[in-house]
């Protein structure tokens, strides 16, 4: 039987070529169109994907209704699941060249899609082809899901777990090495209070809800610079400017993640702290920027009352990532919560909504994912993190994070892959939806001999 590195070494080629094709397809999320519901160009490449499966050998493809694509090969009734996604994040400026058309550079393939998640998605597909040819003795098939929202909500996956049979078992290859067990919750919210602005005329601060934002700034009328000045004092973290009878405060935090926010200094809060020490508000208005001050208190949630540690995850965390003073004058106050397993997802909503109630405001939109966890001595997961060990030579360990992939929407499903955890990249090379995304040509063909071997162990496993 063919090794897996004469395999890799036969296809390395047709991989990177392959690649180029599904990187030349801009997939950023657009309009939906009939059989199209992500718009026109994620359903082209997702085509593409499964025509790519038909070259590789798969016996079937199938396009979900536009949700979601799969290509099948061997035993039915039981199957492995292989879910990557299709879809891109849009590009900003700054590439060094035409960010679909996949170039090479120090060894890296650059492109939009080349990390995230067309590449590690391929390789993983072409571990499958591996398998086909070799005819290895299949006890479960294997099916490659070809997503394409992943990145705008996930709302294709739902759509093949209830109208298609789920895999008994799932790895996605859309994180990092060795295995991602576990994911804490997500949960968003936006709060908004009553229209009580009276002197704040604009109140801007954070462009994501899941960022700590490093920037917010106020602008009042009717108060006095002085006091602001005053209570800012040799804080270098703020600007007072004043034009005509308005004046203007800026605060500078320091941003960090939603999900790593420790080290975070948050610029809303930072202003909401100002306005109420220089004492420049009154009544309602002042109650309302209260509120904003308590929920930036620190990223734990503890004026939420979610707060808790849980031996699993990181503490679970809180942050206000915007906040905004809408046109009819109410603050708008978006939440952003990453929570472990101390606290049940309806208690994370419940308790944001009653703090949020106490203080006059309402919840006007949410969002909620419950956290996943798989027990890292599962034997699969075991097998996993052993074969990434033995073909890298490294001795990781299962890792939980707080960012979400798909593992968190489906049963018996864990990340895998295919950042390296100790590959130090040039400092060129843009990460996942960075400029010049770029993905380590190493890397890729160690992740379809990891691949590889774990579709070959996997079957002796019981599921
Ligand atoms: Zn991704």
């Amino acid at each position: 039987m063919q090794s897996a590195k004469e395999f890799i070494a036969l296809n390395k080629d047709a991989l990177i070529r392959d690649l180029g094709r599904l990187v030349a397809i801009n997939s950023v999320k657009g309009e939906p169109a009939p059989g199209a519901p992500f718009g026109e160009n994620v359903h082209k490449v997702e085509m593409e994907a499964l025509k790519i499966a038909e070259e590789l050998g798969f016996e079937e493809t199938h396009d979900c209704e536009g949700y979601i694509g799969y290509a099948h090969f061997g035993p039915q009734e039981k199957y492995l699941g292989i879910i990557g996604h299709m879809d891109v994040v849009p590009v900003t400026d700054g590439w060094f060249r035409d960010p679909f058309e996949m170039f090479e550079k120090d060894g890296y393939l650059v492109g939009r899609g080349t990390g995230d998640d067309k590449g590690p998605m391929l390789a993983a597909m072409y571990a499958c082809k591996y398998l086909i040819e070799n005819k290895i003795p299949l006890r479960y098939g294997l099916r490659a899901l070809i997503g394409c929202d992943e990145e705008c909500g996930m709302n294709d996956l739902p759509h093949y777990l209830e109208n298609y049979p789920a895999p008994v078992f799932a790895f996605t290859p859309d994180a990092g090495f060795p295995v991602g067990n576990g994911e804490k919750g997500i949960f968003e919210a936006d709060l908004v209070s009553p229209s009580v602005a009276d002197r704040i005329v604009d109140l801007w601060g954070g462009i994501a809800s899941n960022v700590v934002p490093d920037t917010c700034r106020v602008t009042l009328k009717g108060v006095s610079a002085d006091a602001l000045r005053e209570a800012a004092g040799d804080n270098d973290r703020y600007t007072v400017t004043e034009e005509d009878d308005r004046v203007t405060v800026t605060a500078q935090g320091v941003a960090a993640h939603a999900g790593m926010p420790f080290d975070s200094v948050n610029a809303n809060g930072l202003i909401a702290d100002l306005l109420l020490k220089a004492d420049v508000l009154e009544g309602a208005e002042k109650h309302a920027i209260e509120f904003l001050a308590k929920v930036t208190e620190n990223v734990y949630g503890t004026f939420e009352g979610i707060d808790g540690e849980d031996g699993l995850f990181a503490p679970t965390t809180l942050i206000c990532g915007m906040v905004r003073r809408q046109d009819d004058g109410s603050f708008l106050v978006n939440v952003n919560s990453r929570y472990n397993t101390s606290v049940k997802p309806e208690e994370v909503e419940q308790r944001v909504a009653a703090t949020a109630e106490a203080w006059g405001y309402h919840v006007a939109g949410m969002d909620n994912s419950g956290p996943f966890y798989m027990d890292p001595e599962h034997p699969a997961v075991k097998l996993m993190c052993e074969i990434y060990n033995e073909v890298t030579g490294e001795n990781e360990k299962p890792f939980v994070m707080s960012g979400g992939t798909y593992a968190r929407h489906m049963e018996n499903t864990v990340s895998f892959g295919c950042e390296m955890p100790n590959e130090k990249a040039p400092d060129w090379v843009g990460s996942a939806h960075m400029t010049n995304e770029g993905m380590s040509i190493d890397t890729l063909l160690k992740a379809v001999e990891i691949y590889i071997e774990t579709l070959v162990r996997l079957q002796n496993v019981d599921f």
